[in-house]
């Protein structure tokens, strides 16, 4: 008899299970197994022992799932790290790791359908048999060329790679046709070209990709870059907006491809994104992979699998738990937006930084590593510092563009002379008026959702609250609600004040929805619309709102944080910046950080192809040096003034911060648990302890909250703290009457 150790998605240790030979199973494999009396699991065998465990009922395995293990022997090794860096169980981290339909439990046992899974598919096209000979396309071109030239030439150039490939049925792949898909459609509907899908083919020559020439700065940096995976050093590239990275990391992708090796290239948020998939699409066609929480459970489970079948040559292109996706023969790792704070998964066990992970599983697989930023972290720009990473850096952006003028408007001084309508100062709303003269676009950045974040009594001051967090309630107006932004509550927008009874209710501060509303009234005209997570509740209206912007149907687009990343916008020529402030005041020790980040990523909107663009950021501290650093686009004199803070005040990149986190519904016992563990903590840790405080949200969906925090300077061992940790929690378990107390640990939090 064997014995396999198997992971659970639990919280628990592994758990033993016997496992009769005729089974077949080995290490990696997803299993079936029975936990207590009548639940079922999916398992994976981490390791298999002849060795019997010395208690005494041991449950067989019940069953094998899937021809091809689920977890290969670099990703257990992956595994193992995140777990053990992170101070989560191994069942944690399959969690994230494992997509639902891979690890069926309790009610559905049933196992994906691996014969529905299909081989990537890739596109040909080819002219209509009409067109086929040389004369009959020459005699549709003399006919059609005044009308309709750009149609000709389309056609003219599939003919000619016909020719030039020698392609005996006419059919030639989509990816080398440097086409949009507008374009081909169009000649589709016209029923002058055929398109059609076949298995895609490996590749084994990366001028079989249409990679786009490069500049002399690009080709530069390329060199740099494979230098450093020479090395078998970590690539920085810190290159400014529009400054072409894209064109870059499509280079080091064909050339991965070619030899065989798989791609993983993590975007910050997929949605964002959908115009970068759609230029990689272009080019690696039926190479590309994608996966984000967007697609079915159905698809995500038969793309884990398909996966795990392969056997290179893959480029996928997904968020952060893509990083647990099985790859056989990885070659290179992308983290575009590396400084990006949702490649941190923080509100759920495993809390991993997926850029740290992905560096991790670079090592492990021998793989090359790139991070790409216009405004790197200050971790990895620090690791850069140090030699540890290779930095390289773009300055310019590509071609003709350049970089955009920058204006600070002060909002409080407007005021005062009476150049402030509503929330907009002159100065931008100027702007406005000669952008969409001159028939171009503009953008306006709020981080601020919802018509008002907070409604107060003019008379006693009282504002509404969440019941369940204690933050206020932001006012919506379509709906005539007011709702919490962290649970979801609502309730109807009263009238008269619930505290004094005196109907003097008002609206305090704007939010996305208002600021539309104020726009559209001074510009009625103007064709205005809004992108944030309320007008983009499905995938389909997210598009058509980023679709129509795109073909010139809108004129101003307002929007949160989701109009920053990622987009290419033609035409863009002024973006405004609504309400630095709210940046600005964030209480986080990354704050300024963040907020240089995210107005640099706003700024990068505008001007990308036309004339120079102009940004208007309105704030009340015209003086504070991130605007200043902004305002300059200095990112190392932010960066140098920032680390030199963070040195002062022994926070990361010079420190790993550990933030416990502990939740109750009782307030007093909450605070006497945490004092207890903070006092434990401190006996180890003396002065590197801090708290216990309240969180920032001093309350969530009916729990309070406190934390305690532990800073580990740079360079002392993060296995010992951690070692040390885990004795003052077992030691603090000891008390039972906090045994209700949720603790909850946050590695560089
Ligand atoms: P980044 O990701 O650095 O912000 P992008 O890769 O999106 O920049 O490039 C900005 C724009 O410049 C894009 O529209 C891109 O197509 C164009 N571009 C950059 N480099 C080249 C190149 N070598 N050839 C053609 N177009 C380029
Ligand atoms: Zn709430």
């Amino acid at each position: 008899m064997l014995y396999a150790q198997v992971v659970l998605p639990l919280a628990q240790p592994m758990y033993t299970f016997s496992l009769s030979e005729t089974l077949a199973v080995g290490v990696g494999d997803a299993v079936v197994v029975q936990f207590g009396s009548s639940r079922y699991y999916t398992g994976i065998v981490w390791s298999i022992s002849s060795e019997k465990p010395d208690y005494p009922r041991i449950k067989p395995i019940l069953k094998k799932l899937y021809s091809v293990p689920l977890v290969t022997p670099t990703m257990q090794r992956a595994w193992e790290w995140v777990a053990e860096y992170y101070m989560c169980s191994l069942g944690e981290v399959m969690r994230v790791a494992l997509p639902s339909l891979a690890k069926p439990s309790a009610t559905s046992l049933t196992e994906l359908d691996e014969r529905s899974i299909e081989a990537p598919k890739e596109r040909y096209v080819a002219l209509c048999e009409e067109l086929r000979s040389e004369e009959a396309l020459a005699e549709y071109v003399a006919r059609h060329s005044r009308r309709a030239p750009r149609r000709c030439e389309n056609l003219d150039i599939i003919a000619n790679l016909a020719i030039e490939r020698k392609a005996a049925d006419g059919f030639v792949p989509r990816r080398l046709l440097n086409l949009n898909n507008e374009e081909l459609t169009a000649l589709r509907k016209r029923g002058l070209i055929y398109t059609e899908e076949r298995t895609a083919q490996r590749i084994y020559d990366s001028a079989e990709f249409l990679r786009p020439t490069l500049s002399e700065a690009q080709t530069k940096a390329l060199e740099e870059i494979r230098k450093a995976h020479h090395e078998k050093r970590v690539a920085l590239l810190h290159g400014v907006t529009g400054s072409g990275k894209t064109e870059i990391y499509i280079h080091l992708i064909a050339e991965t491809l070619a030899a065989g090796g798989d791609v993983l290239m993590l975007v910050p948020e997929i949605v964002i994104t959908s115009q970068l998939v759609e230029r990689l699409e272009r080019i690696f066609e039926g190479r590309t992979t994608t996966y984000h929480s967007r697609l079915t459970a159905l698809r995500r489970g038969q793309t884990f699998l398909r996966l795990a079948t392969s056997s290179g040559g893959e480029l996928i292109v997904g968020v952060r738990s893509s990083i647990f996706l099985p790859t056989h023969n990885m070659g290179l790792i992308i983290v575009d937006e590396e400084h990006d704070a949702n490649y941190k998964q923080s509100d759920l066990a495993p809390r991993y930084n997926a850029r740290d992970t992905a560096v991790i599983l670079g090592r492990l697989n021998n793989a090359n590593v790139v991070l790409g930023s216009a405004t790197p972290s200050l971790e990895s720009y620090t690791n850069s510092l140090a030699g540890k990473y290779a930095y390289i850096e773009l300055k310019e952006r590509w071609g003709e563009g350049v970089l955009p003028e920058v204006i600070v408007s002060d909002t409080i001084r407007a005021v005062k002379r009476g150049e402030r309508k509503t929330h907009f100062n002159l100065d931008l709303l100027n702007d406005i008026s000669r952008t969409l003269a001159a028939k171009e676009q503009v953008m306006l950045f709020q981080n601020r959702r919802g018509y008002s974040p907070y409604t107060q009594c003019r008379t006693c001051g009282y504002s509404p609250r969440c019941p369940h967090c204690n933050v206020t309630l932001t006012q919506h107006k379509a709906s005539a609600r007011m709702e919490c932004h962290y649970c979801g509550y609502t309730m109807p927008t009263p009238t008269v004040c619930p505290n004094c009874d005196i109907q003097d209710m008002a609206l305090m501060g704007f939010g996305t929805e208002k600021a539309a509303e104020e726009i559209s009234r001074l510009f009625p005209t103007a064709r205005v619309e809004r992108l944030d997570s309320d007008t983009s509740t499905s995938e389909r209206a997210f598009k058509q709102i980023v679709h129509d912007f795109e073909a010139g149907l809108t004129d101003i687009l307002v929007g949160t944080q989701i109009i920053t990343k990622g987009f290419d916008f033609k035409n863009v020529s002024t973006v405004g910046i609504l309400n630095a402030d709210n940046l600005l005041s964030i209480p986080d020790f990354r704050a300024s950080e963040r907020a240089f980040q995210l107005m640099m990523q706003v700024a990068g909107r505008a001007g990308r192809h036309n004339d120079r663009g102009r940004v208007v950021i309105q704030t009340s501290q015209p003086k504070h040096p991130v605007i200043e650093h902004v305002s300059s686009g200095d990112y190392h004199a932010m960066a140098r003034k920032e680390l030199e803070e963070r040195r002062a005040f022994g926070y990361p990149p010079y420190s790993h911060l550990i933030r416990l986190m502990l939740r109750h519904t009782e307030y007093e016992l909450l605070r006497h648990a945490a004092h207890h563990i903070a006092t434990l903590m401190r006996k180890k840790f003396g002065a590197r302890v801090m708290g216990p405080v309240s969180s920032a949200l001093e309350m969530l969906r009916g729990e309070h909250r406190a934390e305690i925090l532990i800073k580990i300077e740079a360079g002392a061992s993060m296995q010992r703290a951690r070692k040390m940790i885990r004795e003052a929690i077992a030691e603090s378990e000891q008390k039972r009457e906090y045994k209700s107390v949720k603790l909850l640990i946050d590695v560089d939090a």
